[in-house]
């Protein structure tokens, strides 16, 4: 299984995976013109793209899906809360229904949409599995569910939100309604939050934990890397046997795993 997260932040999101049968983009949240460079940076290629998922309807997950489905005419799978909550997308062409909590398949690729608690109308993390390779994608969410944590015990490889710093939240410039639905239970989870998690549910298989949508107004980057890795592992220099912690980027891709 390959994956690289394209694009993560608030002001695009996007990941790609491919299996040996199956190639998908999760989210849209910039132009083309972009998604091609980032994928020749990465040196991946949209060719057979099989599926486009969506995990919630905000616009930094939706806003190139209109123009990619009219031009490569790739079905869309999504949440019907999703669909419900979003004028943009009840536009678009080929759009597929996804059952939360009940896996399908596209391709050899295994998926189940999970809930998350997030401040959209049908909100999903998802779970992929492919030649006993297992992973989870879960961004956009105020507070680790049992439905996001359970599967943390058996994933190899994970894409997280660590999203701020409550500290930089607190002292920086967000209007105070801004500050409570970020840092509230539906908004997004902190690098402290995540650590929590991960501490708590992560089992022994994880080898790879991307941390994404970091916010450029109340977070730094080497912070979120050093909180989460801290985390791990008692201490601020990282475990040698324990997952490696990588970053994803607003405008570039994240190296590519592949596993
Ligand atoms: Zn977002
Ligand atoms: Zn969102």
């Amino acid at each position: 299984m390959k994956i690289c997260v394209l694009g993560s932040g608030s002001a695009g999101n996007c990941t790609y995976i491919a299996t040996a049968k199956a190639r998908i983009l999760v989210d849209l949240g910039f132009g083309r013109r972009s998604l091609d460079r980032r994928l020749q940076q990465a040196e991946l290629s949209l060719d057979g793209l099989d599926a486009l998922l969506l995990t919630h309807e905000h616009t930094d997950h939706i806003s190139g899906v209109p123009a990619l489905v009219r031009k490569k005419k790739v079905p869309v799978f999504l949440t019907e809360g999703t669909l419900r909550a979003s004028p943009a997308l009840q536009e678009v062409d080929r759009v597929t229904i996804v059952p939360v909590g009940s896996p399908f398949h596209i391709g050899d690729l295994e998926v189940e949409a999970l809930p998350v608690s997030h401040d959209a109308g049908q909100p999903v993390g998802f779970r992929f599995a492919a030649g006993g390779v297992q992973g989870l994608l879960a961004t956009d969410l105020g507070e680790p569910t049992p439905e996001i944590t359970e599967p943390l015990a058996d994933c190899d490889w994970l894409i997280l939100e660590s999203n701020h710093d409550e500290e930089m939240v607190m002292a920086g410039p967000y209007p105070w309604l801004l500050k409570q639905r970020l840092l509230g239970p539906t908004g997004h989870l902190s690098n402290l939050a995540l650590g929590r998690c991960l501490k708590t549910h992560l089992g022994g298989k994880t080898k790879h934990i991307l941390l994404a949508h970091l916010s450029r107004t109340n977070n730094h980057p080497q912070l979120a890397l050093e909180q989460v890795s801290a985390a791990l592992s008692g201490d601020a220099e990282g475990g040698e046997s324990g997952p490696r912690v990588h970053l994803t980027h607003q405008n570039r891709p994240s190296i590519v795993l592949d596993l």
